[in-house]
């Protein structure tokens, strides 16, 4: 075979048709190293150097300004939200990514997190996966979908916001629900929080987070009047609350499935082998026995199957000499999107089985429902996946952690976290040290949240 041949074949079989066109990655690529080399750090940087580096860019595709937002809780930590208008027949898709990044010292890092660097196959920086892929492809697809003249069926409404990681009180998606709701209004929303999953280099699992648990905190507290430690007696404080904390070791709330960890079980029963895959499928048919091995497997599948609580910190006495007055505790839990909080309180109480140990909520509740299983977006994410990666599965997910996509589901905007970037499930950097993201991986994204978005508001 005639080497020019040979090259091309290996070429096209290392690069296949999955990579949107030359002038179209180069835009992607642009806006995403601008958006890395501005530090927005959660705390000592400001996001809205990118909301105005991105409407410049908005502005000279020729986006007009009535189209372009620019606002937020502070003058640091403004948001930036984009409309591009299709014929009206159906409600608006929202597309979400957030601007912040969680911080990054350079001592930390063998790079410096806030230039960005292509290096053996990667770009590398801090935002680089989590989330600033995601914002960059929204909008070089949209400035795209422009210039080819795409008129969709729908609004396509690009949101990038301030402080997810962290949340609090410039928090732009609660921001924006809150003071400029009906500029993003949506029938559903796409974001982060499922991504592609490789093994080894192979790709296996597109993820598409359809909901997340609940993040609570209790308080407990024992109160005793205290006295002389050398005159003890069995009415302490410490004592009372250690062993309401070792009943609570030794509980587990119990194992149940809903619509879509059914759905994700049965997913990675597929590409599974040997007896565990067995057992997915049996946790996927809701059988007690298969959860309980399962749950044993790993500690995210315990999660996956039940709402969870554990110790996190611990404080008590005031003297070394003298008997505790106060033993407290807080207790962290994540809580399934079918179990209520004041559940969860309840059974913690007949847990500790101490009526001298009092149980309080500690801090914010929020809590988002799950969002639909819709039929459509489902289809649609599946079908993209069969064609651009034969072979590997479309898994729904309930993640564990959280994303901002509860306050858009409490909102009663159902929200997906879909990205199509595959990274390798051992080495997912996000929040760490050297992020990173596959070059190959950031352009068949491009293509693949294209196809999505396009197909979704046709
Ligand atoms: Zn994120």
């Amino acid at each position: 075979m005639p080497k020019v041949l040979l090259f091309l074949l290996l070429a096209s079989a290392a690069w296949p048709d999955n990579l949107p066109p030359e002038a179209d990655r180069h835009l992607a690529l642009e806006i995403y190293k601008q958006l890395i080399e501005i530090p927005s750090g959660f705390t000592t940087g400001a996001t809205t150097p990118v909301a105005e580096a991105v409407a410049a860019r908005l502005r000279a595709a020729g986006f007009p300004d009535s189209d372009i937002f620019l606002g937020g809780a502070i003058p640091k930590k403004f948001n930036l939200v984009v409309r591009y208008h299709g014929t009206g027949s159906r409600k608006p898709i929202l597309l979400l990514a957030h601007t912040d990044v969680v911080e990054a010292k350079r001592e930390d890092w063998t790079l410096d997190p806030f230039v960005f660097l292509e290096k053996d196959g990667y770009f590398y920086g801090r935002g680089t996966s989590d989330d600033k892929a995601q914002a960059a492809v929204w909008i070089a697809n949209l400035i795209r979908y422009k210039r080819e003249g795409f008129k969709p069926g729908r609004d396509i409404i690009v949101a990038l916001t301030a402080d997810e990681e962290g949340g609090g009180p410039y928090n732009g998606a609660d921001w924006l629900i809150k003071h400029q709701r009906e500029l993003v209004d949506a029938e559903f929303c796409l974001n982060e929080g499922g991504w592609g999953e490789s093994v080894d280099g192979k790709r296996v699992a597109n993820d598409i987070q359809v909901s997340e648990k609940s993040y609570v905190n209790f308080r407990i507290e024992v109160h005793n009047k205290g006295g002389h430690s050398s005159m003890p007696v069995p009415d302490n404080a410490i004592y009372h609350l250690a062993g309401a904390l070792h009943r609570l070791s030794e509980f587990n709330f119990p194992l149940k499935t809903n619509e879509v960890t059914r759905a994700y079980f049965r997913e990675l029963a597929k590409i599974e082998h040997g007896p565990v895959k067995a057992d997915l499928e049996a946790v996927a048919a809701s059988s007690q026995e298969a959860m309980q091995r399962v749950a044993k497997l790993s500690p995210a599948w315990n999660s996956m199957l039940r709402t969870t609580c554990v110790a996190t910190m611990l404080e008590g006495g005031h003297a070394q000499n003298a008997l505790p007055q106060l033993a407290a505790a807080n207790i962290n839990c994540r809580v399934l999107p079918e179990d209520e909080i004041a559940y969860v309180q309840s059974t913690l109480s007949k847990v500790f089985a101490d009526d001298q140990v009092g149980i309080q909520l500690a801090g914010e509740f929020e809590k988002g429902p799950s969002s639909p299983l819709r039929p459509d977006i489902l289809k649609a994410v599946s079908r993209i996946t069969d064609t651009m990666w034969p072979g590997v599965v479309t898994v729904p997910m309930m993640v564990t952690g959280g994303t901002d996509g509860r306050y858009f589901r409490s909102a009663g905007i159902p929200t997906y976290g879909v990205q199509g970037f595959f990274m390798d499930r051992n080495d997912v950097r996000a929040h760490g040290r050297d992020e990173r993201m596959g070059v190959e991986a950031f352009y068949q994204g491009q293509t693949f949240l294209y196809n999505l978005v396009k197909e979704l508001s046709k």
